[in-house]
């Protein structure tokens, strides 16, 4: 198949210019679906998808290039936390198996409504819970640059789909780096944008105060145009930006400051690097990747500065403090009377709720419900909960002293590259404890979660393993709040002068 890793923007000029039609790229993607041996994929229904293909070519034949929306007819590929009418939603959950949203989430309708033709659902973990996929009810994801190992998570069908050429993009969810996560370990663009910029309107809820929806994509460009029609205020998400809608690919192409020029786009740009971030916590071949990589962005002439985000661990005990205490409340409406898995051994109502829930939800899901009650409830609410709180507002100050001296933060994704399925990451900290290394290794993008700011991932180098494996490596850029257009341009512009995000991986040998 021609097209299979093509950015957005080529699929668009191949449309424009009628190589392709709207119908055989939509094809061509679910033929690649059909039997992928990645797991990236919960939900496919062919016939709704050439429907919307079908429904997008007309368009497209009736509009003018120039009015046409960028993204009209391109397939997308979404995380199955987002309801759709069509294909069901399980949020990669038992508790959810087969069921059919009567509504689309707002940001799949803004896509629609953009012409994007929607491939099916992604894997996950179970209610965006976890950091490798293998959380995943239904079965785990493979990373296509080795099949051994997690794609990371929790979006990871979203970034397989697209790192293995099954969809040229995908949405995704981040609540404590669910899309920059994934994004990183399998070498492609994602973006989560600042809290409240996408409606989280129709996404299965994690953790309220801190979910937020973004594209995942093979380019920043191609993120740009994506956020550009996922983001926009919605009355019907109390928390959503009342803020005009925006285009984030205007600044892309564009000289970043004042100061600079053709050769030197990034002239006067101040990059911090926190000395957090930059510890001896990383692995050497991410730090290795991460040094070759601020190279480059200094040779486009930014100036690179070391900056102190001082409560950067406390990110941890905050995150892992306020993320299931919200669980716990948004899980409580999985009681197997309205929707969802229901009991067959219930007796009375007591026993309904309670057997349908321990029969459906996860280990992992049980364990942070568990642990949110236990924080939230009276005697420890002072004591964990709230203190959790302060704590977070605290993280949110460092950034903000952070961004007084420089534009954007630069730092790593993952203190590691992706690491065996049924293993946990590699980490001094936690060597005897793998699940707390699952949550550790979460360390350098809960800051960002935290603090509602915008971040993203790109593939910025790889590690070679001893198998023969490239593995991917992410760099990531933290902005000031609403600074996602200028965020997109600077990722656009390392992606000019390198090649990381062009990379492919080779899973000929791949087996289903
Ligand atoms: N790994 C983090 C967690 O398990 C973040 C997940 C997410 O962003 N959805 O909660």
């Amino acid at each position: 198949m021609e097209f299979r890793f093509s950015p957005l923007s080529e699929l668009r000029r191949a449309l424009d210019s009628g190589m392709v039609s709207v119908e055989e790229l939509a094809q061509d993607y679910l033929a690649a679906l059909k039997n992928e041996p990645f797991g990236a994929s919960l939900a496919v229904a062919p016939e709704l998808t050439l429907k919307q293909a079908r429904y997008c070519q007309n368009l497209l034949e009736k509009t003018p290039p120039d009015q046409r929306s960028p993204l009209l007819g391109l397939p997308v590929i979404h995380k199955d936390v987002f309801v759709t009418t069509g294909w069901p939603t399980t949020a990669g959950s038992k508790i959810l198996e087969n069921y059919q949203s009567p509504f689309n989430a707002q940001a799949v309708d803004q896509l629609e409504s953009a012409g994007m033709v929607c491939l099916g659902k992604a894997n996950c973990d179970e209610f965006a819970m976890g950091s490798t996929n293998e959380h995943s009810a239904y079965k785990p994801a493979r990373n296509p640059w080795d099949t051994r190992r997690i794609p990371g998570g929790s979006s990871g069908g979203s970034a397989v789909a697209v790192a293995a050429g099954l969809a040229p993009a995908a949405t995704g969810t981040d609540t404590g780096g669910s899309i920059r996560q994934p994004a990183a370990m399998c070498g492609i663009t994602g973006i989560k944008p600042t809290y409240g910029r996408v409606s989280r309107w129709g996404l299965v809820a994690y953790a309220s105060s801190l979910d937020q929806a973004g594209p995942m994509a093979r380019t920043a460009q191609d993120c740009a145009w994506m956020l550009s029609a996922m983001a926009g205020f919605d009355p019907k998400d109390s928390t959503s930006l009342n803020e005009p809608s925006e285009d984030f690919a205007r600044l892309l192409g564009k000289p970043m400051t004042d100061a600079a020029s053709t050769e030197q786009p990034l002239r006067g740009l101040r990059l911090g690097m926190p000395s957090q971030y930059f510890s001896n916590q990383i692995s050497p071949a991410v730090a290795k990747a991460l040094e070759a990589a601020l190279q480059v962005l200094r040779g486009l002439g930014a100036e690179t500065l070391e900056v102190d985000l001082p409560r950067t661990e406390l990110s941890l005990p905050a995150y892992y403090v306020i993320a299931p205490a919200e669980a716990s409340s948004n899980l409580s409406r999985f009681d197997g009377v309205r929707y969802g898995h229901r009991s067959e051994k219930a007796t009375d109502l007591e026993s309904l709720y309670c057997l349908s829930r321990t029969e459906a939800f996860g280990p992992e899901v049980r364990r942070r419900i568990l642990l949110g009650s236990y924080v939230l409830s009276h005697g420890y609410y002072d004591a964990y909960y709230l203190q959790a709180q302060k704590v977070r507002r605290l993280v949110a100050m460092d950034f903000d002293r952070a961004f007084e001296h420089c534009d954007f933060i630069v730092g790593p994704v993952s203190p590691v590259t992706a690491w065996r399925l049924g293993d946990s990451p590699a980490l001094e900290a936690a060597k005897d404890t793998p699940l707390l290394a699952e949550y550790l290794s979460d360390v350098f993008t809960l800051g960002a979660s935290l603090s509602g700011l915008p971040a993203m991932s790109m593939p910025c180098g790889f590690e070679s393993t001893a198998g023969g494996h490239r593995l991917p490596v992410g760099l990531q850029l933290i902005g000031p709040r609403f600074e996602e257009a200028k965020m997109l341009a600077l990722a656009d512009h390392f992606q000019l002068a390198t090649n990381f995000h062009e990379q492919t991986p080779d899973f000929s040998g791949a087996q289903s």
